[in-house]
């Protein structure tokens, strides 16, 4: 049987970690290839850390930053593929949606992860999310680089929680156990020195979850991850 894959589409390498790294993980120890497209090290807009020593460099950012994503997709069990486009602000290019066509076809997820639709204190993750789902349907375009033995589906896409959820316009209708693999997140989370702040801040986020995915399901859990999926669950059976 073929191998399962996860395809994974982050503005920064933070988002990766915070949102998605408890789907992440899991699904590598369930034995899916986990593929993550980070398309900026997030080296002006979430390296403040780094900024805070005279004469510092954006190259030498954006090595340290590199440094610490492969890091922390090594603990997850994921490769990660970068694209180097930049943030604050993050542009897309033709170059950029024709490289991630060819990652949906190549990869043939079974789920993306990726932002919310809306984020009005960041406007790279909005547009990553549109990347994401431009070349999700355009990689089902028979007449895109054709290849009659070609087999695509496009995966349903599931939006990770972001930093302030209310305001994006985000509700979550899928809570995942990430207890299992709740150690190995954490682990992740201590790579990104530049963002300590968020370490204690992310970890209430996950107990949070946890609390209303025992709360919907009547199973007990710690820790959860949220998600909201944009298409609908196609069922045999109401369960
Ligand atoms: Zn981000």
């Amino acid at each position: 049987m073929e191998q399962k894959s996860g395809l994974v589409i982050t503005a920064h390498p933070g988002d990766f970690v915070w949102r998605a790294g408890g789907a992440i993980a899991l699904h590598a120890r369930k034995g899916y290839r986990m593929k993550i497209a980070c398309l900026s090290y997030g080296e002006r807009g979430e390296s403040q850390f780094a900024w805070k020593q005279a004469g510092v460099k954006l190259e030498d950012v954006k090595a340290q930053r590199r440094d610490e994503a492969e890091r922390a997709a090594a603990i997850l069990g994921a490769e990660i593929e970068f694209f180097d486009a930049g943030d604050y602000p993050l542009r897309s290019s033709e170059a950029m949606l024709d490289r991630l066509v060819d990652i949906y076809r190549e990869v043939k997820p079974a789920f993306v992860l990726t932002h919310s639709l809306h984020d009005p204190y960041n406007f790279d993750h909005p547009l990553a999310t549109h990347l994401a789902q431009e070349a999700r349907v355009i990689a089902q375009a028979a007449g895109h680089k054709p290849d009659p033995t070609r087999a695509y589906t496009a995966p349903p896409v599931f939006l990770f929680e972001p930093h302030q959820p209310e305001q994006c316009d985000y509700k979550p209708n899928v809570i995942l156990n990430i207890d299992d693999v709740w150690e190995t997140k954490r682990k992740a989370f201590e790579i990104l020195a530049a963002q300590k702040h968020l370490w204690d801040y992310y970890t209430r986020v996950a107990l949070n979850r946890g609390m209303q995915g025992g709360r919907n399901s009547g199973r007990a859990m710690t820790y959860g991850e949220a998600y909201q999926r944009l298409f609908p669950d196609i069922v045999e059976e109401l369960k």
